[in-house]
């Protein structure tokens, strides 16, 4: 039996790339389907009927007719349109930064029912919590444990002794953390108080209700914020794509918000 020729299926827009005058190759996430691509004819006419249910980071319920090469958007119907992020430039780029590594770290047609989730509990956080460096730590351990590269932050990961409660060190090469003694072999570590290792245990393995209750001083934030996005980046630039929209959309953020 043939695949039907119409799909329908709830969509996260992640992605928009110009194609030609008018028409618009639009990237989703989407809960069964894993990460798809659609071609949406003349959506930058400014007739268009589709392009209000299909801007960036929003949240549709969209129909696909099947196509020998790329598959036709042919209606879109808005859940929810996250409102807040689209009307504040620091929120905006909070939220491109979700969108970007959602994209980068998922591979077509896999599907990922938990970072599909993930994804749209945390544009709803960004649209409604306080602390958006928090959500995004958050959403930034969370995505690495659904894409299979969960941080060891237990014990050491070479010689597999539990942690003392002690300056410990983290790997990205090693994809956990080091005592002191296995640090002194291992290069590109990156020290970590103590408090750091409390709070980085605490976001990984909590829901975000739990994780929000931690209080964090900006020397704390700031060190967390860089161990995780150093290892962010070793693993985009280990599977060869560019990580320096990374930086771009950071600092826009940093910008933005001072
Ligand atoms: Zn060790």
């Amino acid at each position: 039996m043939s695949e039907p020729r119409n799909y329908q299926t709830e969509a996260i827009v992640i992605k928009k790339t110009k194609l030609g005058e008018a028409d618009t190759i639009l990237t989703f996430f989407t809960p069964r389907l894993g990460k798809i691509q659609g071609f949406a004819k003349s959506l930058r006419k400014p007739r268009s009927k589709l392009a209000g249910h299909l801007e960036l980071l929003t949240h549709s319920q969209v129909s696909f007719a099947r196509g020998r090469n790329i598959d036709t958007i042919t209606g879109s119907q808005t859940v929810n349109s996250f409102m807040p992020l689209k009307n504040d430039l620091w929120l905006t780029s909070c939220g491109l930064y979700v969108a970007e590594l959602v994209n980068q770290f998922s591979a077509e047609h896999q599907e990922n029912y938990s970072l599909y989730h993930l994804m749209l509990a945390t544009l709803e956080r960004l649209c409604g919590e306080n602390n958006k460096e928090l959500i995004l730590r958050h959403f930034e351990l969370h995505l690495l444990e659904s894409v299979g590269y969960r941080p060891q932050l237990h014990e050491c990961v070479v010689c597999h002794k539990g942690l003392e409660p002690t300056t410990n060190y983290f790997s990205p090469y090693a994809g956990g953390m080091l005592c002191p003694d296995c640090s002194l072999s291992q290069p590109f570590s990156y020290p970590l108080s103590v408090n750091a290792q409390k709070v980085l245990r605490l976001l990984q393995s909590s829901d975000y209700a739990g994780a929000s209750r931690v209080k964090i001083d900006p020397e704390l934030a700031a060190e967390i914020e860089n161990v995780i996005s150093g290892y962010l980046k070793h693993l985009l630039e280990r599977e060869v794509k560019s990580a320096a929209w990374l930086d771009t959309l950071r600092e826009q953020r940093l910008w933005s918000h001072s």
